[in-house]
């Protein structure tokens, strides 16, 4: 996979995602600050001022959030065939030696007003670099929950094609006691996103390379209840 053709195409999101006067808030948030869940996130979507307005700028310390309020809800998408209950919990899904390219995903969940969710759930499932699934095993899946700051880790493999679908990762977000999105992270700059019927852009990845392969951010943005 050529992450120079990513850059290329990326560039111009990235300057989208960037000119709209976005206030950078800190992620310092007190960790006794409780779980935001009785936050008035607004129900609606439709007077979000940009796609982008919630995610990190790639050049961005990943110690800070860049988020507008109120901003766009993460769009849910379907679930897919291969979902498996009862994953391990566990924030890395890499195992040493396995094929692809490494990829760390970082970000937080977020509430509409950019308020950080701690202990939100994460659950996420992939196919390897090849495009299979572990459908008798738990192979690429594993869920996590955000830590106090609302903050998530994901380690795993760049998951390869499959066919009809472009790269993608499923993952489920919940904040604690809230409702179940399910949906899906893409990948920018894959050929395949144009031809994928389901592919959104406002679910891409904002991905950099690194010396242990590629860093990845996303911010999900949910309801509470
Ligand atoms: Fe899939």
């Amino acid at each position: 996979m050529s992450i120079h053709r990513h850059w290329i195409l990326l560039i111009p999101l990235m300057l989208a995602g960037c000119s709209q006067g976005a206030t950078t808030i800190s992620s310092s948030v007190p960790t006794s600050a409780p779980p935001t869940l009785a936050a008035s996130a607004p129900a609606s979507a439709t007077s979000v001022p940009t796609v982008a307005s919630a995610q990190p700028a790639p050049t961005q310390a990943s110690s800070s959030i860049n988020c507008t309020g109120p901003a766009a809800l993460t769009p849910a998408m379907t679930e897919g065939p291969y979902f498996k209950a009862g994953s391990p919990e566990r924030a890395s899904l890499y195992v040493q030696g396995m094929a692809g390219t490494k990829l760390a995903v970082t970000g937080y969940v977020l509430t509409a007003d950019c308020k950080p969710i701690g202990h939100a759930l994460l659950e996420f499932w992939q196919a390897d670099a090849k495009g299979n699934y572990d459908n008798s095993g738990y192979t690429l899946r594993g869920h996590q929950f955000t830590d106090n700051t609302g903050r998530y880790q994901l380690t795993t493999v760049v998951p390869g094609l499959y066919p009809g679908r472009t790269e993608h990762i499923h993952v489920k977000v919940q904040a604690p006691n809230g409702p179940i999105v399910t949906t899906q992270l893409f990948f920018p700059g894959v050929a395949q996103n144009q031809s994928d019927s389901i592919f959104n852009q406002k679910l891409l990845l904002a991905m950099q390379n690194t010396n242990d392969g590629i860093a990845a951010t996303y911010n999900f943005v949910i309801t509470t209840k």
